[in-house]
């Protein structure tokens, strides 16, 4: 699947330069000018990479950056107009991955481009450690991949292919609130937008599933307007 780049630049002919030079490399853009509209997309959407100009009329490109990586590490190339040291120390500090200065080259960009996903790729978010390294505390769930099942509280659950494809997403990264989009890339390989509904329906099934062995824990929890997330044992 092509890569998906988020592009944050207020200026259309330099946003029209930059989604040119990635679609004609197979990349899929989507292209917004304020950071508040950024900030609704990445709700919404998961994105492989960020290109981010820092001059936006709603607000600095640094503050927007500070806002994403206090809940994602999606990779962020900085795209500005100002060539000043202190942006570019600022910029990779809060966490940006590359800095580039316009202007640029269309192909130079492309190039920075693959390079940190060539990079990032390499280190996908790290798995929870649940039936491989042994876990720190004992966790209410036990994924068996082989036999592609799922044990909740020592109980095998009768999962349809979704719920286990679900549960199992939710588990990769416990707490981690996941948007119905990144639930819908992870478990319909191809999916449609009348799909979505379908992600609510299966956690539904799934929560009345775990219900039935343990109606206390209710691990699956609903983050109104973002998603869904999931605890593997109590909170300490
Ligand atoms: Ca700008």
């Amino acid at each position: 699947m092509a890569a998906r780049i988020l592009l944050i630049e207020d200026e259309p002919s330099i946003a029209e330069v930059v989604e040119f030079a990635l679609t004609s490399e197979g990349f899929q853009v989507t292209w917004r000018t304020l950071a508040r509209e950024a900030e609704a997309e990445w709700a919404t959407t998961s994105f492989d990479l960020l290109i981010l100009d820092l001059g936006l009329p709603d607000g600095s490109g640094l503050e927007l950056l500070k806002r994403l990586r206090r809940h994602s590490e999606v990779p962020v190339l900085i795209l500005s107009a100002r060539n000043a040291e202190l942006d570019r120390v600022l910029g990779l500090e809060l966490g940006a991955d590359d800095y580039v200065s316009k202007p640029f080259s269309p192909r130079e960009l492309a190039a920075r481009v693959k390079a940190i996903l060539k990079r990032t790729a390499h280190h996908p978010p790290i798995p929870a450690a649940i039936g491989s390294d042994p876990p720190i505390r004992a966790t209410w769930f036990v994924i068996d991949e082989v036999r592609a099942a799922i044990r909740f509280q020592n109980h095998l659950l009768d999962l349809t292919r979704y719920e286990y494809l679900l549960l199992k997403t939710l588990l990769a990264q416990p707490e981690r609130v996941f948007s119905r989009a990144q639930l819908m890339d992870q478990v319909w390989p191809d999916p449609v937008a009348s799909f979505e509904r379908s992600v609510d329906t299966h956690i539904k099934t799934l929560r009345a599933k775990l219900r039935e062995i343990d109606a206390t824990l209710d691990p699956i929890r609903t983050h109104r307007g973002l998603g869904y997330s999931v605890r593997i044992h109590d909170a300490s």
